[in-house]
């Protein structure tokens, strides 16, 4: 394992991943470390952009929705936060629609909304490696993100607008029903595991809800700003693919 460990990630050895890091869609945060500048009162942004539809009625709505491809449809249309209206495209995600593992990331970079694809920028292809290397293929899982629209610059997505694309997600989980879920990042580990934990504290531990098994690891854009979480990283993912190797076995 340690010879592939180093085959996943000769990027960081070459000393080339703060370039490529900055040359990327996924520049690091604007809002990171440091309250987001957009007012975050609820009412004063949020009511507004959910068309005059409460979350409990989409939620209801989207309950509704048997397969993938019709919620997928369902998305592009969506306008339910602010972040549609500067985004290209509502980037939904892709893999495989029975995953057993769905992996949960933050949100679109700039690339991903270009592509209309999630992961796909420099922190994508350093996941698609990690993949590789633990003998993963990003086709046999599901590849999302907490938020499904790129906030401006790159911003944290801010707690509304979480809140507002919660349904989706959770809806994706229905009817992918993976048997492991991965969070990748802080957002997500709030969002699906616990809100009050850090992701340097919480990741590598295992939780289990509703019969799903949940985790959560390191960004694998927090990865290209600080090269020694690629251990901690490396050895998560070789915990879950022993995991996901005995479920499936
Ligand atoms: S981020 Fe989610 S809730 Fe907001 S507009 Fe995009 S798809 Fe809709």
């Amino acid at each position: 394992m340690e010879k592939i460990y180093q085959q996943a990630f000769p990027f960081f050895e070459e000393g080339k991943e703060q370039a490529a890091f900055e040359q990327t869609a996924l520049e690091p945060r604007a809002g990171a470390g440091k309250s987001p500048a957009l007012d975050q009162t609820p009412g004063a942004d949020g009511p507004k952009f959910a068309a005059g539809r409460p979350l409990s009625d989409r939620v209801a709505h989207l309950a509704r929705f048997e397969d993938l491809e019709s919620l997928r449809r369902e998305a592009q249309q969506c306008q339910a936060c602010r972040l549609r209206s500067t985004c290209q495209r509502v980037v939904f995600g892709e893999g495989n629609p029975q995953a057993t593992i769905l992996f949960v990331g933050e949100a679109p970079g700039a690339q991903e909304d270009e592509e209309g694809k999630p992961f796909v920028g420099a922190a994508g292809q350093l996941l698609t490696r990690i993949f590789e290397a633990a003998g993963l293929a990003r086709e046999e899982v599901f590849i999302t993100n907490t938020v499904m629209c790129r906030p401006p610059q790159n911003r944290l997505p801010l707690p509304d607008e979480v809140q507002a694309c919660r349904p989706y997600l959770d809806a994706k989980i229905r009817l992918i029903k993976p048997k492991i879920i991965v969070a990748l990042g802080a957002l997500a580990s709030r969002t699906l595991i616990n809100p009050a934990e850090g992701i340097t504290k919480i990741r590598g531990q295992w939780f289990e809800k509703d019969g799903i098994k949940l985790t959560a690891t390191f960004h694998p854009a927090a990865l290209l700003r600080d090269p020694s979480k690629k251990r901690p990283v490396w050895e998560d993912f070789k915990t879950l693919v022993e995991v996901y190797r005995r479920l499936k076995s």
